[in-house]
């Protein structure tokens, strides 16, 4: 009776409820004689979503058929308790045998498991989120490199499989270091953030773009040939020059310019990621070698 958890025992062939503790009173707020003079009354304070799984778990048949390979039966499920709360509770029960083996009574016991299942709850958002954080770059809220491999890698094999092209841009910010000198570190940050933005927003669904380094930025397109690859490079880089970023900081807005490197294959398998990443960094060495501000290609 003092025990926090209701225990039960009912009998199996009329189903009545040989005994029920008082805690299930506090529970459900449903007084123990009636569960004595209706078994079913309790099911009311299930969940609705969760109602028809249980009761169909718990019917007899289906008990004794599950006793018939395990020895106990176990469910997790959602109640409103008396006070209009919603609480999370495990039922476990198991048969008591007669000397033929036969079931005939069931007893259980069910416990309030709302304090373990919202720690498993609190853990697995704790959890997800830092994965989260360990995939995104803080500042400018993009894949990070090792995101990016694990992402990239995925759309490269698909791109495969459904013998597309790929194509690959990297970009660098041109003399961002003067950037920083010029007007401070957070400025340079600011343009960080715009930089990264004006990428993201002109990329599709399927596209995976990352920080890959201090301000140069990958992105991976897949089924995109050279010519689109290359059009959508001299986009952004004409988008970006003709951005200027705002600054509480001067009361003046900034201007700056990027550099792009643009690698492509029509059949993914003639090169791996790495090859076609490093074919687009010889691109982006060129473009700043040719004067910055501009898009090339090999
Ligand atoms: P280039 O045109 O040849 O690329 O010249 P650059 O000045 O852009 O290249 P360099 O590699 O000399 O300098 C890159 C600078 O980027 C230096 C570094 O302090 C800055 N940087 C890297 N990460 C961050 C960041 O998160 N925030 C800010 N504000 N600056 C950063
Ligand atoms: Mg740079
Ligand atoms: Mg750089």
């Amino acid at each position: 009776e003092n025990l926090e958890e209701i225990t039960f025992l009912m009998d199996i062939k009329t189903k009545s409820v040989i005994y029920a503790s008082t805690s299930a009173e506090r529970l459900t707020g449903i007084s123990v004689e009636k569960f004595y003079s209706n078994h079913y009354i309790w099911t009311q304070c299930i969940l609705e979503e969760d109602k028809s799984r249980v009761i169909k778990g718990l019917m007899m048949e289906n008990l004794l058929n599950h006793f018939s390979r395990f020895p106990s039966y176990v469910d997790d499920f959602r109640i409103i308790d008396c006070e209009g709360k919603l609480k999370w509770v495990r039922i476990k029960c198991m048969p008591i045998r007669d000397e033929n083996n036969i079931p005939q009574r069931l007893v259980g016991i069910i416990q309030d498991t709302t304090n373990e299942k919202q720690d498993k709850i609190e853990i697995m958002r704790a959890k997800n989120k830092a994965e989260k954080l360990a995939m995104f770059d803080y500042l400018t809220r993009t894949y990070n490199r090792r995101a990016f491999f694990l992402r990239a890698r995925e759309e490269y094999s698909r791109a495969k499989r459904q013998n597309k092209p790929v194509a690959v841009i990297l970009t660098d910010l041109d003399k961002f270091k003067q950037v920083n000198d010029t007007y401070g570190h957070d400025v340079g940050d600011l343009v960080l953030k715009n930089f990264s933005r004006i990428i993201k927003n002109s990329i599709r669904k399927y596209d995976v773009v990352a920080r890959f380094g201090g301000e140069e930025f990958v992105i991976l397109l897949s089924g995109v040939d050279m010519q689109s690859a290359y059009k959508k490079a001299e986009q952004l880089r004409r988008q970006i020059e003709t951005t200027a970023v705002y600054t509480k900081k001067l009361d003046n807005h900034i201007r700056y310019t990027a550099s792009f490197g643009v690698a492509a294959i029509n059949e993914v398998g003639k090169y791996s990621l790495e090859e076609l990443i490093s074919k687009a960094d010889m691109a982006l060495y060129k473009a700043k070698n040719n004067g910055r501000n501009r898009v090339e290609f090999v």
